[in-house]
């Protein structure tokens, strides 16, 4: 798509829209000189000349990518207005906007009846849901995974709730017998389970998680941040020639979730879910959303504010909110592209797709390797590893992923962008039990796939990884030498 055309669209249509309003008077204060301008903007473009390539497949680091074309033309379609979701008459447009997505968030939860709204963060949105939990289990505690967020902890303590940590297992998931015990003391009154951790993409057993909080009237709150989106690759995928609503035949690639569906499918028994369309929903920053399957639970929001509300007898978006003002745009870009990228398996799937089969590609040929070990399977696009080591000597495996991320960005054309996660002693040897624990802690390689291209650039990657592997095992064979020669 051409991105100049579409924000030249942008741009007509708003100033056809500002002419039926009579022509503005204007005010000079407001005017810059061409040259003044000129000036700042290469300032500006030079600093920015200084990114990392977030929109190219050499990009395999952290969780970052550019929004879609699509998702910037209605951002700028509507920012022109600038309107505020707080209020409808701050946006009466982008309130409705906002409404409509949040109705098809929802609806890809199965969610029936709901309450709901965008957020300016995942983190924010996390913030309501326990906000609304302390509201709703007064006096009760919140427990979350070790591999939770961060922010959960700091929320927690910043809404004076008890937090507490439920170790994971050996693939980074909340450990639910520890739960089960943490639950039988009665302190806890939510449970987070994190779909798709921020460091691992590691899926917490939802579904055994709810098995052990509905006797004991625990809420559950699904901090889908990160891999909400995901819940529509937990649906089989249509063959070709097949009939919708029919099973596929055996031995047919057709059919297969490209997930495990057991933790997805519980996803409508949570009280609360929070997923960030600026992460795999393809917008800019500023888009998160949070739901609640119980509408009732607006009664905790109760306020009154002065100078807003005169339009609409309906609730405004403010009146469900912990925020205040918040980017119209941000729900104008989102509407516009579920309008070209719909929430089913077809429609945004088929972008999530590819990064989840490269990340299940290149666990295996990383598996294979002689210079690379998989530090654990991959439970969405996020794949960890670390160069091979037999036994892999914590320090030796933190200091060549320091050196492999530092190396890899180097070579103009041949660059590749890596990011590198500290995991515990402990963390690393239940993956690893032959490994030599001389830390406390290493460092592993992480790389988010979230990108389609990463799919077709997959091979590329790997020969490069590889090849930085075995360049730092010379490093380092040529250092332990060079050691050698100056003790002997
Ligand atoms: C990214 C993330 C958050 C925080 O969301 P922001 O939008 O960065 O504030 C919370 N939880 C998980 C699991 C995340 O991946």
């Amino acid at each position: 798509m051409d991105l100049a055309h579409w924000l030249g669209r942008a741009v007509e249509q708003h100033e056809k829209w500002q002419d039926g309003h009579g022509p503005g008077p204007g005010h000079p204060a407001l005017d810059v000189a061409e040259a003044d301008l000129s000036a700042a903007f290469d300032a500006l473009a030079e600093r920015l000349g200084g990114s990392y390539p977030f929109f190219h497949p050499r990009y395999a680091g952290q969780m970052l990518k550019p929004p879609h074309p699509v998702a910037v033309t209605g951002y700028l379609a509507a920012m022109l207005v600038n309107p505020n979701n707080h209020a409808r008459d701050g946006g009466p447009t982008s309130s409705a906007l906002e409404e409509e997505v949040v109705e098809e968030l929802a609806a890809m939860f199965g969610y029936g009846e709901h309450l709901g709204h965008l957020t300016s963060s995942g983190t924010l949105g996390n913030l309501e849901a326990l906000f609304v939990a302390r509201e709703s289990h007064p006096g009760k505690g919140v427990a979350f995974s070790a591999e939770s967020h961060y922010t959960h902890a700091r929320m927690c303590h910043l809404l004076g709730i008890e937090a507490y940590t439920v170790p994971v297992d050996a693939r980074g998931r909340m450990d639910v017998d520890a739960l089960e015990r943490l639950l039988s003391t009665g302190a806890v009154g939510t449970v987070v389970a994190t779909m798709g951790t921020t460091g691992l993409g590691a899926v917490d057993p939802l579904h055994r998680i709810l098995e052990r909080t509905r006797p004991a009237g625990v809420r559950v709150h699904a901090d889908a941040a990160y891999g909400g989106f995901f819940t529509l690759l937990a649906q089989p995928e249509q063959g070709p020639g097949q009939t919708p609503g029919r099973p596929p035949g055996r031995g047919t690639a057709a059919g297969r979730a490209l997930v495990d569906p057991a933790p997805w499918r519980a996803l409508p028994s949570c009280d609360s879910v929070v997923v960030d369309p600026h992460k795999h929903g393809l917008q800019p920053y500023g888009c998160g959303a949070v739901l609640f399957r119980d509408p009732e639970v607006r009664r905790f929001y109760g306020h009154d504010s002065p100078y807003t509300y005169f339009t609409s007898a309906r609730p405004h978006l403010g009146e469900i909110s912990l925020e205040c003002s918040r980017s119209g745009a941000a729900a104008a870009a989102l509407w516009l592209t579920l309008r070209l990228f719909p929430l089913t398996r077809e429609g945004l799937g088929r972008v999530l797709a590819p990064g989840r089969r490269a990340a299940l590609r290149w666990a295996g040929l990383i598996e294979a390797s002689p210079r690379l070990d998989l530090y654990q399977p991959p439970d969405l696009d996020i794949v960890t590893y670390h160069r091979h080591g037999a036994p892999p000597v914590l320090s030796g495996v933190a200091a060549a992923s320091e050196e492999m991320m530092r190396e890899g960005m180097r070579d103009g054309d041949d660059a590749v962008f890596l990011s590198t996660s500290r995991v515990s002693a402990a963390a690393f040897t239940a993956r690893r039990p032959d490994a030599v624990a001389d830390a406390e802690e290493t460092r592993i390689l992480r790389s988010v796939l979230m990108k389609p291209e990463a799919e077709p650039y997959l091979d590329r990657l790997h020969a490069r990884v590889e090849a930085l592997a075995a360049d730092s095992l010379g490093a380092a064979t040529a250092g332990a030498a060079a050691g050698e020669a100056r003790r002997g």
